[in-house]
This record gives structure tokens, sequence and C-alpha cells, in this order.
């Protein structure tokens, strides 16, 4: 050929070509993964450490742990951020008003549980 493709070459060149997403299209995935993400963590937003902040929720070994405790009592998410905890295996920290340690003694009776 000299310097101009064959009709059969053009076909080929647009049959080949990754396929453009539109803004539409990347719009609309983006909402859906934040809708997902909002179902799945959007108790996150009421939770009453979200008032407090600080290091309180993170002691370095050995420190109390009692006041975060005490406002995980009144948290009205403390299932949901317990089940999160547990679910993700995040070992730090107070999650669902329980320390590191007692997070870790309920994933080994539920292992235990399940072994048997
Ligand atoms: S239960 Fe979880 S979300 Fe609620 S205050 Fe305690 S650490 Fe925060």
């Amino acid at each position: 050929m000299s310097g101009s493709r064959s009709r059969t070459g053009v076909h080929l060149v647009t049959y080949w070509r990754p396929r453009q997403s539109s803004a539409d299209d990347i719009a609309q995935a983006f909402l859906k993964q934040l809708a997902e993400f909002r179902r799945r963590y959007g108790w996150m937003d009421r939770a009453a450490c979200a008032e407090v902040g600080g290091d309180t929720w993170f002691p370095e070994k050995g420190e109390p742990t009692d006041a975060a405790k005490q406002v995980c009592k009144r948290c009205p998410v403390k299932a949901e951020c317990l089940d999160f905890a547990l679910e993700t295996g995040d070992r730090h920290g107070v999650w669902g008003g329980l320390s590191e340690r007692q997070r870790r003694d309920i994933q080994r009776a539920r292992e235990r549980q399940a072994a048997a």
C-alpha cells in the first residue's frame, strides 16, 4: 500500500481500539461506588468518637483504655463498629468498646467454634 490504508485495515484499527469511557460512564461508576461505600460505612458518621477525636482510642501498649470505652458505651453504632473491627481484623486500639485483647479473645472463640 502506498500511504493509504485499505478499507480492511481501517476496520481492524477501529475494532481493536479499547473502548473509550465517557465522562457520564465514569461519573456513574463513581457514584455507584460512593453509594456502596456509604451503605457499608455510613455508620461511621454517627460514631461518638468522631466528636471527641484525639488518640484516646489508640493507647500505647499498657496504657488504660477506660476513657475510650466510656465513650463507646454511649455510642449508637457500637455493634457496627465491633463487626467492622472483627471483619477487617484491625487489632490496634479500641473498637466497638473492646480492647485489642478482648477482640482477639472473641476471634479465637469464633475460630474454636468454627473448628468444632
Ligand atoms: S464504638 Fe466504635 S465508633 Fe463508637 S465510639 Fe467506640 S470506637 Fe468509636
